[in-house]
């Protein structure tokens, strides 16, 4: 059996949907909110919320650093919507007293979307997910700027990158915990699997 375990960062967001979502997936799903807990997990989501009150109570529990030396050290881990900011580099318009983890060489504008439209749904198709085009649940969502030379482009949607990867780390602009649709969540899980496997050779 090769069943990972992984977390879900439990400060504030959409915890609940992504627990669901990743055992649906064949994970072992639980949630993170302390170092010790982010220790014993093969993976990591980065869930929808608001990522300046993430980043906020990630430095007030003291799991900041050790999750930006985890991510660092190549722990798997997906970023959705305000977890997508949280894995940017550079954010294009910060809030005072925002920080993020970093992993993906990125600039991620927040609220992109937002301003013209608060939520709406759209089909993506996203690289590395076989079949019809994921439906894309966007609320005040972000999207990247640009990206570096090392982060590949999975999606876009009218012409601005809303899913990438580099690396272990994977993030998308969109919601797919709330669609009951868990094909990138399995994607996810496979990312964890793999790099499972990679550390036991
Ligand atoms: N606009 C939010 C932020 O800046 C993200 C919204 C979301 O996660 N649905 O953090």
């Amino acid at each position: 059996m090769n069943t990972p375990v992984i977390g879900v960062l439990a400060l504030q967001g959409d915890v609940r949907e992504h627990l669901v979502a990743l055992a649906a997936a064949d994970a072992v799903a639980r949630p993170v909110r302390r170092p010790e807990e982010l220790a014993e997990v093969d993976g990591l989501v980065l869930p929808g919320g608001e990522s300046t009150t993430i980043s906020k109570l990630a430095v007030l529990f003291g799991v900041m650093e050790p999750l930006r030396a985890r991510v660092r050290g190549g722990m798997p881990v997906y970023g959705t919507c305000a977890g997508m900011i949280m894995l940017a580099d550079k954010i294009l318009d910060p809030r005072s007293g925002q920080e993020t983890i970093g992993g993906i060489d990125m600039i991620v504008r927040r609220n992109a979307f937002g301003r013209q439209n608060e939520s709406f749904e759209a089909a993506v198709d996203v690289r590395g997910v076989e079949g019809d085009p994921v439906e894309g649940v966007f609320i005040r969502a972000p999207w990247v700027e640009s990206v570096g030379a090392e982060t590949e482009v999975l999606a876009e949607h009218g012409g601005h990158i809303v899913a990438v990867r580099q690396g272990n780390a994977l993030a998308t602009s969109f919601h797919p915990e709330l669609t009951g649709d868990h094909r990138v969540h399995s994607l996810f899980v496979d990312m964890v699997r793999a790099s499972r496997t990679a550390e036991s050779l």
